[in-house]
């Protein structure tokens, strides 16, 4: 049997620029895990491989997956910040908001648009952790120009590529972000992978958190399926409204969604249970695409979930086996210290199905 080759590694210098500083969770600042040495520690990890670097796309997909209206204010809203006198007054130069127009304020009517910026901060986002700096913007452009650089070279033959994102992006939905999540890049390289000719594509998602977004995205359309093993946001995890598993999807979508929470504590065997459960999903589907958190791993400061190296390694072999073409996104994963040794494991994986 010929040997694929090697998967390529598609990042941008420009995903490092991005610093969340803190996160306000519980009205507390707390340090930040979303960090640039991420990139770093994945580079380092994976260096032996081909390293291709993004090229800059135009904002049409992105534009598609998220309402325009939302892409323009992340573009500006952290300048528009600094315009304001909230670095000179309380010393804040990160964007924070303090009120949501959720339905608990809207009850149906139509919000007018907020003059304040820090009233219009709550508008596109739907936490306290998820800030917005200098660089953001730019960090979050690039990521997506990963992922739709490799939809390209998928679209060129390459069997698998893997898109280094930083920040990660399935927690952001199609009118906001959240969840360290500001731009939803597997959506994108979904969406880029339909309008390139494969008529259904399956999302994986392997973070140890449900996402949400690229859910909602998808949530009425059976082209793409999207399927989560998680840890249960019924034990109380994040993003705690949704990843249940009556979850299924609505309209044309309705059974194109497939959720497994999955306990606190959940090692190796029953977590690849899972995957291959959500193989047997996505099976038949054209194109595939991997939300590749690796925040499931033992070590991660983010979840309590127990899996090792070997369980990512074993992971990819399993989705490799499906035998189409797959664009590899990175999500999660905070323990620096790990995060590089599994991102390289799966991907070992990955090629080396079947
Ligand atoms: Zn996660």
């Amino acid at each position: 049997m010929p040997v694929p080759p090697p998967i390529p590694v598609v990042w941008s210098p420009q995903t490092r620029r991005h610093e969340p500083m803190r996160e306000v969770w519980v009205g507390v600042p707390t340090d930040g895990t979303e960090l640039p040495e991420r990139v770093d520690r994945i580079l380092d990890a994976t260096a032996s491989r081909e390293r291709v670097e993004a090229t800059t796309h135009d904002d049409d997909v992105l534009r598609r997956v998220h309402a325009p209206a939302f892409v323009d204010h992340l573009r500006t809203i952290h300048d528009e910040w600094l315009r304001g006198p909230y670095v000179e007054l309380v010393g804040q130069d990160r964007v924070v908001p303090y009120v949501f127009p959720t339905e608990a304020m809207t009850q149906g009517m139509p919000p007018s648009r907020a003059v304040a910026t820090h009233g219009r901060a709550g508008q596109f986002g739907y936490d306290t952790m998820t800030l917005v700096g200098p660089g953001t913007w730019e960090a979050a452009r690039a990521a997506v120009d990963c992922a739709l650089t490799a939809v390209d070279l998928v679209g060129g033959g390459a069997t698998a590529a893997y898109a280094l994102c930083r920040p990660p992006g399935h927690h952001a939905t199609r009118d906001g972000y959240g969840g360290s999540c500001y731009l939803n890049n597997a959506a994108i390289a979904a969406q880029a992978l339909r309008d390139a000719g494969h008529a259904t594509v399956a999302v994986v998602d392997l973070d140890a958190h449900h996402g949400n977004g690229t859910q909602a995205i998808f949530w009425q359309r059976s082209d793409v399926r999207y399927g989560s093993l998680h840890v249960d946001p019924g034990a109380g995890w994040f993003p705690h409204f949704y990843g249940h598993a009556h979850e299924t999807g609505a309209g044309d979508g309705e059974g194109a969604t497939r959720n497994l929470p999955l306990p606190e504590g959940t090692g190796d065997e029953p977590w690849l249970d899972a995957v291959r459960e959500l193989a047997t999903y996505a099976a038949g589907a054209d194109a595939l695409v991997v939300s590749l958190g690796v925040d499931a791993a033992a070590a991660d400061p983010e979840s309590p979930l127990q899996v090792t190296a070997d369980g990512y390694a074993a992971a990819g072999r399993v989705l490799g086996s499906l035998g189409v073409p797959a664009v590899l996104v990175q999500e999660g994963g905070y323990h620096l210290d790990t995060i590089g040794g599994l991102v390289a494991a799966y991907l070992d994986g990955h090629e080396h199905a079947g």
